[in-house]
């Protein structure tokens, strides 16, 4: 199977002409599903056939969690349950049985725009959105009985907040695993990793027996980009070796992956090209140390992920075992569009597995 194409996440433009806003084009927004945008009514009435199944679908996806919400802001409080669960229940939703259907409400909301509007190639602004819809569950909910944790690495990663998706990973694999943390005390940290050296060798979370499928892939792309972007300023250097002065190579070093984390790191992009070889070649024994883990834990998830991940993602299980094939159909579909989204990461992982 050929690696699926590269696809870029899709910045807000008109769902007819695509034109994009700019100072002379505003935008209408749609007010039924409140995520597709339009230059005039004359754009929106010719894209309504198209557009009007899944803009339904997530118009009401979005009044159920309304109306969930209200219901729970107006909760009086009984024998069991504090009034007010916004106020006096944050961090213990899910434990405090009226904060269910909410919960389960607001996930399916997330889940169905993410569906219609936020796959693979999507909008922006609902990968956003949704990203910060899972934060606050989060912030609700700090045991996360939902698992929505799986589904926010991918999410940063698309928006290109690598550094904040392996700090969230980072607290998970570690912080979280933690036997003494007290996830009934709010006064504890929660997700306060910050600025977590990404190309550190992986924490025990996403290796080993217990691993945490979902999160160990994302640990992985997150490297494969790392890996990308110091390839990229290799192979710069390499180009332009005595043809140019050392300034602009460090120029055109800079350039790269300026959203990522090798932006952030001139002491790599200006060390010497043996330091960079050095660290491409660690980079490259991490990812293939996880790829090994990844491959114990679960022996269908590359397979399957390498094959046809698309068909995998696809299929979406209800329930699943600890490294089965179910489990990697969840993980890929989670995964996919950050993966897509990242031109070169498949065929880098592809080439890599052939070394491991
Ligand atoms: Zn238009
Ligand atoms: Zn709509």
């Amino acid at each position: 199977m050929p690696t699926p194409p590269h696809r870029k996440i899709s910045q807000r433009a008109c769902d007819f002409c695509a034109i994009t806003e700019s100072s002379t084009t505003h935008l209408l927004r749609c007010s039924g599903c409140q995520a597709s945008y339009y230059c005039d009514k004359i754009h929106q009435a010719a894209d309504r056939p198209r557009h009007k199944t899944g803009c339904k679908a997530v118009k009401k996806a979005r009044d159920t969690y309304e109306s969930e919400d209200q219901k729970l802001r107006n909760f009086q409080g009984d024998i069991m349950t504090p009034s007010h669960p916004f106020e006096n229940c944050i961090g213990h939703f899910w434990g405090v049985l009226e904060t269910r259907d909410y919960m389960r409400a607001r996930y399916n909301f997330v889940d169905t725009i993410m569906q219609v509007f936020g796959a693979t190639g999507g909008r922006i602004d609902v990968v956003r959105s949704s990203l910060e819809h899972l934060l606050d569950m989060l912030r609700l909910c700090r045991g996360d009985n939902m698992g929505v944790r799986d589904v926010v690495p991918g999410l940063y990663i698309r928006l290109g907040r690598d550094q904040e998706a392996y700090d969230f990973l980072k607290w998970w694999g570690t912080t979280a695993k933690e036997d003494t943390y007290d996830w009934g005390d709010t006064e504890s940290s929660y997700l306060d990793v910050k600025d977590a050296d990404a190309l550190e060798e992986p924490v025990e979370g996403w290796k080993g027996k217990w691993i945490d499928l979902s999160h160990a892939v994302a640990v992985v792309l997150i490297k494969v980009r790392i890996l990308i972007d110091l390839q990229a300023a290799q192979n710069t250097t390499r180009a332009l070796h005595g043809t140019i002065p050392q300034e602009i190579i460090d120029l055109i070093r800079d350039e790269i992956g300026s959203s990522g984390i090798v932006g952030s790191r001139p002491d790599i992009l200006r060390g010497d090209t043996e330091k960079l070889a050095s660290v491409v070649e660690t980079i490259k024994a991490q990812i293939k140390e996880l790829y090994k883990g990844i491959n114990e834990y679960c022996p269908d998830f590359w397979p399957m992920f390498l094959g046809n991940p698309q068909a995998a993602a696809n299929q979406r299980p209800g329930a699943y075992t600890h490294g089965s094939k179910e489990e990697a159909r969840l993980a890929i579909g989670y995964s996919i569009a950050s993966w897509i989204e990242t031109a070169g990461a498949f065929d880098t992982i592809k080439a890599l597995s052939q070394t491991v």
